[in-house]
């Protein structure tokens, strides 16, 4: 499937994160948790495929994204950081493992939160909350994606690791296996992560060392 579609709106999140909301090409079916490569229909950019998670839930009209932008690799995401209300995309195949299997620990290091915006959003309008947990890593307080979003809907069941700021109600420094027992209780079924491939890796080692089987590991790497 490439289907050329028109940017509805395009604002920013955070300083470096672009909510992008485009229409949705007919025929175009996802699960939530699922990504699909995009490319600019610009001259010279129409092959330059970058995967995006769809952040709209599938019954919505528009299509949504949340995408963090990288001005320094003069790719995709600095072009987009230029594009305005009308300008065309390439919606091309839609893939991606990652969907919802029960209660669990969120586990998101930066722009991988998006697939947890999109299995939370789905969660929210089922009334399935429940006691699922969000530990978000982020670099500052001014990286963090929907901060008051989660906040809302998770309570205490937000936590947040801040890598370079130190605040109160906010966990100084890495993800430690530490952090992920201290939130484990009887409701802890899935241990969903998303993020960088380093992040990933010592996430799951640190699953491991905590003695959770890979059955209980739901994964997608960024
Ligand atoms: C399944 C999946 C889903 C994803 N969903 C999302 C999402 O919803 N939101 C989101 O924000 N991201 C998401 N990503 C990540 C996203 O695809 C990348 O961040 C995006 O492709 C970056 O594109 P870019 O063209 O701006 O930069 P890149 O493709 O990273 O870089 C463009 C070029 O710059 C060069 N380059 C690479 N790194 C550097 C560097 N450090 N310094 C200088 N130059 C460099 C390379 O030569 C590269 O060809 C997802 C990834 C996957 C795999």
């Amino acid at each position: 499937m490439e289907q050329i579609v028109k940017i509805v709106s395009i604002e920013h999140l955070t300083h470096d994160v672009l909510r992008i909301v485009v229409e949705k090409p007919a025929g175009l079916s996802y699960i939530v948790g699922q990504a699909v490569d995009v490319s600019l229909n610009k001259k010279g950019w129409e092959n330059e495929l970058r995967a995006f998670t769809f952040t709209s839930l599938p019954d919505e009209d528009h299509i949504e994204f949340s995408i963090k932008t990288y001005p320094s690799h003069k790719g995709v995401t600095q072009q987009l950081l230029a594009a305005n209300q009308g300008d065309e995309l390439i919606i091309h195949n839609v893939f991606g493992d990652i969907h919802y299997k029960g209660e669990g620990i969120f586990i998101a290091g930066g722009a991988g939160i998006t697939p947890f915006i999109a299995i939370f959003k789905e969660l929210e309008k089922d009334h399935k909350i429940g006691q699922n947990k969000l530990i978000f890593a982020n670099k500052t307080k001014a990286d963090i994606i929907l901060e008051d979003k989660f906040k809302k809907l998770l309570g205490t069941n937000f936590i947040n690791v801040l890598s370079e700021d130190e605040s109160a109600n906010y966990v100084h420094g890495y993800i430690t296996a530490d952090l992920i027992r201290e939130n484990i209780d009887n409701s802890t079924q899935y241990f969903y992560i998303c993020g960088p491939d380093p992040m990933m890796e010592a996430i799951e080692k640190q699953l491991f060392s905590l003695g959770i089987s890979q059955e209980r590991i739901v994964r997608e790497a960024f």
